[in-house]
């Protein structure tokens, strides 16, 4: 198991690297409270060769959630951010190549929810057939 050393994190604190471009740190809950950890397989066999297909980085705006930070943000009751295996890619800065890029490196890598906002992109890897939405503006 790891702890987060607490709320705030000054510069130059280690990171602890899990996957080649990932640390826990930007992955783990908002709340800076709970251990609620990413799915570890979701991480080495999903995210991480995401980030090796499109070969651009990938900014998380939100990895995993404990349930109280889940509806703190106002999350589905049941969402994947509650398992560990959903990401929210911010792709302010992307451009819209880069957007579709993403979109199609994520489907061929079997992720199978996807949620699109003007601000960021949800993937996440939900049994059963894939689905898409979209966040109100
Ligand atoms: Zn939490
Ligand atoms: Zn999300």
């Amino acid at each position: 198991m790891w702890r987060l050393r607490g709320r705030t994190r000054s510069k130059g604190e280690s990171m602890t690297q899990i996957t080649k471009n990932f640390t826990r740190e930007e992955l783990a809950c908002g709340c800076h409270k709970c251990s609620s950890m990413m799915n570890i397989f979701f991480m080495t066999e999903k995210l991480q060769p995401l980030r090796d297909l499109v070969g651009f980085s990938l900014p998380i705006s939100s990895g995993v959630r404990c349930g109280t930070h889940n509806a703190a943000v106002g999350g589905a009751p049941a969402s994947r951010h509650l398992y560990g295996d959903a990401v929210d890619i911010t792709w302010t800065q992307m451009s819209g190549a880069q957007k579709l890029q993403l979109l199609q490196a994520a489907r061929s890598l079997g992720f199978s929810g996807f949620g699109l906002s003007p601000l960021f992109l949800h993937l996440d890897t939900r049994e059963g057939p894939v689905v898409t939405w979209f966040y109100p503006a």
